[in-house]
């Protein structure tokens, strides 16, 4: 029954998602802060469902106690703060929203192109403290330009199409052999962009291979007075690096929205103890410093809530659908309808085993398998079954026998 569907939202989710879950009838408690660790575990001992954004760790600590919980919908891109290995083998399912502020942060990247080029942030932090200072030198259109994209995923390619439609030429360095927007170009190498590139953009994951991949030999072999942007993970850029690069001249402006030890909430950083070189890097000229703003537009905060709670949250808690669940194999039938009378949608997840199938189907087999999907993503697999000419007395017995197969994780039977 829907409405015996508990959900709690933490962090201010956005309310357009806050309605969607309303609407469905589930019981849903929205709340503006994430919680501190105790008190969190006392909350989601309680619930089927949890939404956080980036700042609720769900430790395997926390996720220990969540004996109710089937899913967890992360309404933002990232979802490093959820053990997501430990919540699929307790056959909780993660989703996330990887797609829906790309526009946002390529939108971004135009305007501290532009704003680079013409040291707009100098000129106004000038104009502020009350001094004229007209100047033309080292100013320049960005028409003709090369842009060097690293990274040629979703906001990357978004970024090609942007930049060349206002004259820019388009070069991409990525590990995998991607179709170029327009006329845009993939270079081999790394190196290759670095050489070529006036204003080179980085939007690659945080991953072991991109840590500090923007360090001082990277520096050397960019062109003499070229650009850098990082709106993508902090740990990209070697910040130490950039401030020597860009004291000796070698880079003419930055902008950067993302770095390492990010704070949890709005108030000091650089003068905080979290970093050794905030005081350097604010006395630079011609950077440009936001805080991890790239995708923070009304638009994205409400495609986030959408796209995660209408197409991925409602589908799984209803039809037990996986498809862009970043833990759980991804699995689908067709839409259950369970209106249909003496039919039941049966959902396994059980642990990767041999023999799994058999003993599942010789429980099923007593009915009729209308259909049945199946599949696997490292130690856990993920089984859903139709099956039709069963009485709902039986469904009871059926739900049991699944769970005291020695294979189970989790067993939930929809009609
Ligand atoms: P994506 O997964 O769509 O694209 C990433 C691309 O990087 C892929 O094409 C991948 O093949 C490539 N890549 C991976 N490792 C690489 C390597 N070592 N060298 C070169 N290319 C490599 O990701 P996306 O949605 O475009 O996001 C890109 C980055 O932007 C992510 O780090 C994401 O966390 C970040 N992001 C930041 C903000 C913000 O507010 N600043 C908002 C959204 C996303």
């Amino acid at each position: 029954n829907t409405e015996d569907v508990k959900i709690l939202l933490l962090e201010n989710v956005n309310k357009s998602g806050q309605d969607i879950l309303r609407k469905q009838g589930y019981q849903v408690e929205a709340l503006t802060t994430s919680l501190p660790e105790d008190q969190l575990i006392e909350k989601i001992r309680d619930v089927q469902v949890i939404g956080i954004r980036s700042k609720t760790k769900l430790t395997d600590r926390v996720l220990a106690e969540a004996k109710n919980l089937l899913v967890i919908g992360c309404f933002c891109i990232g979802t490093n703060q959820v053990d997501l290995e430990y919540a699929a083998r307790q056959g909780i399912a993660v989703f996330n929203s990887p797609f829906a502020n790309s526009r946002s942060v390529a939108e971004l990247v135009i305007a501290e192109i532009i704003t680079l080029a013409r040291q707009l942030g100098d000129r106004s932090n000038e104009m502020h403290r009350g001094t004229w200072n007209k100047v033309s030198a080292k100013c320049w259109e960005i028409r003709g330009k090369t842009l060097g994209i690293i990274g040629y995923g979703h906001i990357g390619s978004q970024l090609s199409v942007l930049a060349e439609a206002m004259g820019m030429k388009v070069i991409y360095y990525d590990v995998v052999t991607l179709m170029a927007m327009g006329t845009a170009r993939q270079v081999p190498t790394l190196n290759d962009l670095l050489d070529e590139a006036d204003f080179v953009t980085l939007h690659v994951p945080d991953l072991p291979e991109t840590r500090n991949m923007m360090s001082t030999a990277q520096f050397d072999k960019m062109k003499h007075g070229a650009y850098l942007i990082n709106a993508s993970r902090g740990s990209v850029v070697d910040i130490p690096a950039l401030i020597k690069a860009m004291n000796a001249g070698k880079i003419a402006g930055a902008a950067l929205d993302v770095y390492p030890n990010e704070p949890a909430a709005n108030g000091d950083y650089f003068n905080g103890s979290l970093n050794t070189w905030g005081d350097d890097l604010r006395q630079l000229h011609n950077i440009i410093l936001t805080p991890h703003i790239g995708g923070s537009t009304e638009e994205a905060q409400r495609a986030i809530g959408i796209e995660v709670v209408g197409e991925a949250l409602v589908r799984y808690i209803n039809q037990g659908i996986t498809v862009g669940s970043v833990n759980m194999p991804e699995t689908q039938l067709r839409s259950l309808t369970l209106e249909e009378e003496n039919t039941a949608r049966v959902i396994y997840i059980h642990k990767n085993v041999p023999g799994v199938l058999r003993k599942v189907n010789e429980i099923l087999g007593d009915h009729n398998v209308d259909k049945q999907i199946s599949d696997s993503k490292g130690d856990v697999a993920y089984l859903m079954a139709d099956i039709s000419n069963v009485q709902v007395g039986e469904i009871k017995d059926l739900y049991e026998r699944l769970e005291a197969l020695s294979s189970r994780i989790l067993t939930r039977v929809l009609y």
